[in-house]
């Protein structure tokens, strides 16, 4: 049997038995759940859906798991992960699939997720056609070093073995044009004439120590030996001198050892491993970038490059997309090239080839067969990678498990969801139980099984509303989602009728990716939604092209984008694209000049660390600490407002230092996270607790969901107009402490919403929203529309990428991209009003919006 599932705990009903669930706001849940089938859990954002089938389905099996690999670590873990459970029985072992906003290494590719990477270096090494005399058949007999015919980490530009040798595995040559590392050589060294020398202390570090080595450093450059100038700028000799750095005015300096770096070396050395998106742009802007004569690109060495299979080698099909690739392999197994090989490595080619088309399948049945084996997985969006991961489990072959998924149906066009829907059958079929947390009509209605709570978010959710057969649930009269089922849908907010746009922002020439010259007009003053299956090009039109050309209009007066504050350059969806090959090009914009200001509204998390939280993120957690500082108790005790941040010394506890939680390290497991002893939770000292408001400590305001504080907090301003915002979004369930971490990508990105919207109007803002309504109940859609068509309202210009028909219907302007993905894609294939386009509209997105809108 399943380690930690002996018979006891596997019912012979078919049945998942929960009883007494209480994780989070679950009201002591009991509740059986059909195994071998497609149950969908439904609710309002917050209604406990994750609590249920992540938080104590999934992790219950987790926990019994670790338990029965590391039965002695279970004094350490008991305490940590249990979920709040009375018991649970009939539960197989599980596997979730969450959603993802990052993919850990920077290296992964879709090849290398999905294993057809390493499939097809088996295949290139056992079965592909070697040049006369190195065959292995001719190698057998000869000494062993030379005679190993390549392995397949020969075949990895990732790999010594592999790697091209002119260009390391990258492809390309990057090297630093000498003259342009001098700004303007009338100049003198200090006055600045080099141009590329890193700011602030570091630039002066080299500067007095050139002075020390004897280069005149306030002559004008160009007066220099031509030797000196030469030396300065390239050389790779890093000495070290000591600094007497010239005493500056209140600064006492000290002699130091300083060390050398030629302006060459520090941008190859900046360029080769900075994380900050400005500082590599800054580097690049003194190099030159070639393909590399060596490879042409292809990253491999000349031995791996000989070797082919149905003539072509492996850096050709790994650029195929995938669709592609797989005809490739087919047409492969009869090829003259595959039946002149010795037997045993033509039976090897047809095997492997066998175990591609397989994986190849489960990725293109997932519709992503416009994407190529050598695509870095940084650069897919979130539903790409889950679907990517997910036809990697449709492969894995097991069986007998509970599949708990993350709204799969989140970034997919509805024609895409079909085939989600046949992939999630066909893990059912394969004897597995799929659980997935979802919002999306069309995955309710082909569910088995449906699993809904509610009524409300937070203390007013918590319980199961329906548990049954999917039809069933719209004759529950409590039940929020049995409201917005069809065929009787209500209609999203919206104008009355469309609005008459102030005028067109057009953009003309549009070239990257799959777009090639393509034309768009966006209307002003109005809500525009971009339509199209996923790999259309909705993102490189609207996340590259729109918002690349309204700051480069912003910054067209010379003057260089403000660099972001963030450390590693990630400054709100601006970041600059990390690969230097990945452009988007726009040739002209017209009406560029009516807009102020442009905001990106993404999924990205608000912060990284647990510091960062809803109130500090949106600003209201400053008016909390002015009001506890104006107490007449903090008065008393000389506190001002900063002692209530958790982040200063004097406030805070001292044992966690204001993050309320202290992490407990386990050998082999992941690292868990437990409530400070000393302040349980709290995060600051006692002394701070002290002061309080209407008998209510700061912490206690922390603990407080967003409409408990809306009422406690509803004098003070402006936290109490950012609160009303919050709750009328739908995030008053959400805790005003709680770690911005644990948010979801669509809380995350609605609370961005909200510190723009309390924000006094500033100009025409362009507003930018990549799949705002993703993760979101219908119910939740209609408030958040609700405050999206107020921002259009008030004179600004919404554009969404977006899948949900609801929403798109209820847009002044649709621009349908297509009518496939990749190089079927890219083309503007319908725009206009959404009745015009249902009406006449060919396509995808007229067809689902036609029988939407019937
Ligand atoms: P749903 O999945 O239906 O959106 P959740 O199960 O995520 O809802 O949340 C249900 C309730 O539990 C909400 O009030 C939410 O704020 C709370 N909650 C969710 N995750 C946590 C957590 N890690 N810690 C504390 N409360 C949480
Ligand atoms: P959508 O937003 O409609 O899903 P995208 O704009 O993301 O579509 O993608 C359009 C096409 O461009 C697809 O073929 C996709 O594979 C390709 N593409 C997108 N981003 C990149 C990238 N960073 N590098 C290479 N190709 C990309
Ligand atoms: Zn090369
Ligand atoms: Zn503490």
């Amino acid at each position: 049997s399943t380690p930690g599932h002996d018979e006891s705990t596997v019912g012979h009903d078919g049945l998942i038995k929960v009883r007494g669930a209480t994780e989070h706001n679950l009201r002591r849940l009991d509740v059986d759940l059909p195994r071998d089938r497609v149950v969908a859990f439904t609710g309002v954002s917050g209604s406990g859906k994750s609590s249920l089938a992540f938080a104590t389905v999934y992790a219950e099996a987790q926990h019994r798991y670790l338990e029965s690999v590391a039965p002695y670590a279970r004094r350490l873990i008991d305490q940590g992960t249990a979920p709040k459970v009375g018991s649970i029985t009939g539960l197989p072992p599980a596997v979730a699939l969450r959603q993802q906003h990052s993919s850990g290494s920077s290296r992964s590719t879709v090849g290398t997720v999905s294993r057809v990477s390493n499939l097809l270096r088996m295949l290139y090494s056992r079965a592909g056609s070697y040049p006369p005399g190195r065959t292995p058949e001719e190698l057998a007999g000869t000494f062993p070093r030379d005679a190993a015919p390549l392995d397949s980490d020969a075949f990895s530009p990732n790999t010594a073995a592999g790697a091209c040798p002119s260009c390391a595995g990258l492809g390309r040559l990057h090297t630093v044009v000498v003259d342009r590392l001098v700004g303007d050589d009338s100049l003198s060294i200090r006055d600045g004439a080099i141009a590329a020398w890193p700011g602030a202390w570091q630039g002066k570090n080299y500067r007095d120590i050139l002075a020390e080595l004897g280069v005149d450093i306030d002559a004008p450059f160009r007066t220099l030996p031509a030797a000196s100038r030469e030396w300065l700028l390239t050389t790779e000799e890093q000495p070290t001198v000591t600094v007497h750095p010239v005493r500056e005015a209140h600064r006492i300096t000290r002699p130091y050892k300083g060390t050398y770096q030629s302006p060459r070396s520090w941008v190859l050395h900046t360029f080769a491993t900075t994380k900050a998106a400005h500082l590599r742009a800054k580097a690049a802007s003194f190099m030159t970038e070639e393909t590399c004569p060596a490879c042409h690109g292809k990253r491999l060495n000349a031995r791996a490059l000989e070797v082919t299979v149905a003539g072509r080698d492996i850096a050709a099909a790994t650029a195929m997309p995938l669709t592609r690739l797989a005809a490739f392999l087919r047409s492969a197994r009869t090829h003259p090239d595959t039946a002149a090989l010795p037997p045993e490595r033509r039976q090897a080619a047809r095997t492997l080839i066998t175990g591609l088309g397989e994986q190849l399948d489960a990725l293109i049945g997932l519709g992503l067969g416009y994407l190529a084996t050598a695509r870095t997985t940084a650069s897919l969006s979130a539903g790409e990678l889950r679907r990517l991961h997910l036809a990697t489990q449709l492969r894995s072959g097991l069986f007998g498990v509970l599949y708990v998924l993350d709204e799969p149906s989140a970034g997919l066009h509805a024609a895409d969801t079909e085939l989600l829907l046949t992939a999630l059958r066909r893990l059912k079929g394969a004897g597995n139980s799929v659980f997935v947390v979802e919002h999306n009509a069309q995955v309710l209605g082909a569910a088995d099984w449906v699993v809904d709570l509610g009524p409300g978010a937070g203390r007013h959710g918590g319980q199961v509303l329906f548990n049954g057969p999917a039809g069933q649930l719209r004759q529950v009269p409590e039940s929020v989602t049995a409201r917005y089922l069809p065929p009787s849908t209500p209609v999203a907010p919206g104008p009355d009728r469309p609005r008459t746009p102030r005028g067109w922002l057009r953009l003309t020439g549009v070239t990257g990716h799959n777009l090639h010259e393509l034309s768009a007009g966006f209307p002003l003053g109005a809500l525009t939604a971009v339509t199209g299956v996923s790999g259309s090009g909705k993102s490189t039109l609207v996340g590259r092209a729109l918002a690349g050309a309204v700051r480069a209009h912003q910054h067209a007066d010379g003057e260089p984008p403000p660099l972001p504050d963030d450390e590693d350059g990630e400054e709100d969806g601006g970041a600059p694209a990390a690969d230097p090959a990945d452009r988007v090009t726009v040739r002209s914009g017209e009406g560029l000049q009516h807009i102020d200001r442009l905001v990106v509204v993404d999924q990205k998390p608000i912060g990284r660390t647990p510091r960062s939280n809803l109130a500090t993120y949106t600003g209201l957690f400053d008016s909390v600490r002015k009001l506890f500082a104006a107490q007449p108790e903090a008065r008393r005790l000389g506190h001002t407002a900063s002692r209530f941040s958790f982040n200063v010394a004097q406030g805070r506890c001292p044992n966690c230092l204001g993050d309320g939680v202290v992490s407990v390290e386990l050998l082999f497991l992941p690292t868990e996270a437990a409530p400070c002893p000393v302040c349980h939770g709290a995060r600051y000292n006692p002394e701070t607790l002290t002061v309080r408001y209407r008998d209510r400590s700061v912490a206690d305001v922390l603990a407080m969901s967003v409409e408990e504080a809306r009422e406690f907090l509803h004098e003070v301003q402006p936290a109490a107009r950012i609160l009303d915002l919050l709750a009328d979004i739908g995030l008053g369930y959400l805790t005003l402490g709680q770690s911005a971490t644990t948010l979801s990508g669509g809380e995350a990105q609605r609370i961005k919403l909200v510190s723009e919207l309390h924000r006094a109007p500033r100009g025409h803002t362009l507003y930018l929203l990549d799949e705002p309504t993703s993760g979101l109940h219908p119910a939740d859609v209609d408030l958040l529309l609700g405050q999206l068509q107020r921002l259009v309202d008030a004179g600004n210009t919404l554009v969404l990428v977006e899948h949900d028909l609801r929403t798109i219907a209820a847009a002044d302007w649709v621009i349908d991209l297509g009518p496939g993905a990749g190089d079927e894609g890219g083309r503007v294939i319908a725009e206009g009003h959404p009745r015009d386009l249902a009406g006449q509209g060919a396509g995808p997105t007229a067809h689902h919006l036609r029988r939407h809108l019937d």
